[in-house]
């Protein structure tokens, strides 16, 4: 099993995306209340080297060896990858591999942080996260670690857009009614156009069910109405713009078992989604997921998403 390295996952914006999780489940300087994994269990400001640089690129060297080049090699997972203080110099050494381009999801946290910057301009691709630039509607929305705070983050990912060569798409996670009011959205384009420099916007909901029942989904006409509002001159995507999804022909399934459990961990999805990115038969998955489903260690949401219990 592996420790570190998980996928390749068929992503929309991503393709086939080998995603690397630096971090013990689920550790992360914010504790938002759309996460759809669980409730934050570290949480914590502090980098820290949660495990040794080089043995995740041993097991990345690996699974490179047994599939396809992927499309990109990402850092994302059950927590917040820039915590890892070891991420420059595995970002530099896979970038010695001349394998694939890597991108880094973050949750713009700790982008105060210059040691953290420095990092991140090691990579191809960022995708930060800015949701409110209201100190208030942060602390609610994201219940960040203590010594995070939201004024930081801003100069941070201003002084970061500036320096960075590669791209930068930014994500703003709409919650109606606590970050889709007009003020809101006035301070967010204010902001993002104070910014050198943005590749593009994705506008995210919570499309899968959070834990918190009370965070619900914007509609499709309500990201709309956001995109509208914000009125930038920059190409502005929504979770509901939908591509289609990359399926992959050519890399060997793995054990069913340890397959769904390890994606479930990460990413709670739907018979489809798995299907797609294990590249199971639909009768294994299924019995699989029943048998997983029986020995309490999986369950199926109203949503569809399936989930580890
Ligand atoms: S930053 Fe991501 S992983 Fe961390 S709590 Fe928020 S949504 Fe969950």
């Amino acid at each position: 099993m592996n420790r570190f390295v998980f996928g390749p996952v068929p992503s929309r914006r991503l393709g086939q995306s080998l995603g690397i999780d630096l971090t013990p489940t689920k550790t992360c300087t914010l504790d938002c209340r759309y996460c759809q994994l669980s409730r934050t269990i570290h949480h914590t400001a502090s980098r820290g080297l949660f495990c040794d640089p080089a043995e995740v690129l041993a097991e990345l060297r690996h699974v490179l060896g047994e599939i396809a080049a992927p499309d990109w090699i990402t850092f994302s997972g059950t927590g917040e990858p820039t915590l890892h203080a070891g991420l420059g110099i595995i970002l530099a050494e896979i970038k010695k591999l001349g394998v694939a381009p890597t991108c880094v999801i973050t949750n713009s946290s700790l982008l105060g942080r210059s040691d953290v910057r420095a990092d991140l301009c090691l990579t191809d691709r960022l995708l930060p996260t800015l949701c409110t630039v209201v100190p208030a509607t942060f602390e609610r929305l994201h219940r960040p670690a203590p010594g995070l705070h939201l004024p930081d983050i801003l100069d941070g990912l201003r002084l970061l857009s500036g320096a960075f060569k590669g791209i930068i798409d930014l994500e703003v996670f709409v919650c109606p009614g606590i970050n889709d009011g007009a003020a809101e959205i006035d301070g967010l384009r204010e902001y993002i156009r104070s910014l050198p420099r943005l590749d593009s916007i994705y506008l995210n909901t919570a499309v899968r069910q959070p834990l918190e029942r009370d965070i619900v989904a914007a509609s499709p006409e309500e990201l709309l109405a956001f995109r509208d509002a914000l009125g930038l001159d920059l190409p502005v995507a929504t979770a509901f713009e939908h591509t289609p999804l990359p399926r992959r022909v050519d890399r060997k399934p793995p054990p069913p078992r340890q397959g769904i459990l390890d994606l479930l961990l990460r990413h709670p999805c739907t018979v489809d989604q798995l299907e797609r990115v294990l590249n199971l038969p639909g009768g294994i998955l299924l019995e699989t997921l029943q048998t997983l489903e029986r020995e309490g260690k999986v369950h199926v949401c109203p949503d569809g998403q399936w989930r580890l219990t």
